[in-house]
């Protein structure tokens, strides 16, 4: 590329819309899927409902959600269409109810008590089992949130047996790193957690790995559902 083919393609990409980018991510899934079937999920954290619609009308249908006061706003604007919402943030025992009663999927579940409440939660509600994949802490340093990979198999062993959830699969949230053998490497450990507990009869059929950052090398290595904040909305400004 000359210098000012590079300069062009740098502003474009700037000024590229959220369509441009959803088909764009669309496309990378569609190449490097491999056949699989790959849930786009567009996280809208920190994104006004007009983003969101504008993801929509691209042929997004599945955002994430890391906030409830935040995601109930925009369940609310954009209520009226059928959209997954999958909630990717830390789970508090305190909006545990409102978690399951207005989500589809969590992704981060790390707490037995906390899987607890929500299965309650959500047969109270009176609706069908709330989607879940458990987080995993692959990096093994105790301050980053997942379960260890010790203690994995305990709680997916009562997770499975919840009557308000259904156990999907794994979930992982790495460090960021530029190098791709090690984000491949990484995600490769988490394909191999859910292996292992499909030999040992869980039935596992998730891997939700890949951010902006790294969902390439996640798709790579087996990925299901890949989480795509930045690289369809841009920055975010407020979180
Ligand atoms: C914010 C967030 C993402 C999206 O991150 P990007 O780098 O913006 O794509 C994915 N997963 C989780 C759990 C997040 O909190």
């Amino acid at each position: 590329m000359c210098q000012w083919d590079m300069i062009n393609h740098l502003a474009g990409c700037l000024f590229m819309s959220i369509a441009e980018r959803v088909l764009q991510v669309q496309q990378q899934i569609r190449d490097r899927a491999q056949g699989r079937s790959v849930t786009l999920v567009a996280v809208s954290k920190g994104q006004k409902p007009s983003a969101l619609n504008a993801a929509y009308d691209a042929g997004v249908r599945a955002f994430g959600e890391s906030y409830v006061q935040e995601a109930l706003l925009k369940l609310a604007a954009l209520g009226h269409l059928p959209i997954e919402w999958h909630f990717i943030g830390p789970l508090q025992g305190n909006k545990t109810g409102a978690i399951a009663r207005h989500f589809s999927w969590v992704h981060g579940l790390e707490r037995e008590r906390i899987a607890r409440r929500l299965s309650e939660s959500r047969l109270e509600a009176g609706l069908a089992p709330l989607q879940v994949c458990v987080q995993v802490n692959l990096s093994q340093e105790p301050s980053k949130s997942g379960v260890a990979l010790q203690a994995l198999e305990a709680l997916v062993h009562e997770v499975a047996l919840l009557p308000g959830l259904r156990l999907r699969g794994l979930m992982t949230l790495p460090e960021p790193t530029s190098s791709t053998a090690l984000q491949r490497q990484r995600f490769a450990a988490l394909r191999q957690e859910q292996e292992r507990l499909i030999r040992l009869g869980y039935d596992l059929d998730t891997l939700s790995m890949g951010m902006s950052g790294d969902y390439i090398a996640a798709l790579a290595e087996g990925s299901t559902i890949v989480r795509i904040g930045t690289a369809i909305f841009g920055e975010r400004n407020n979180t």
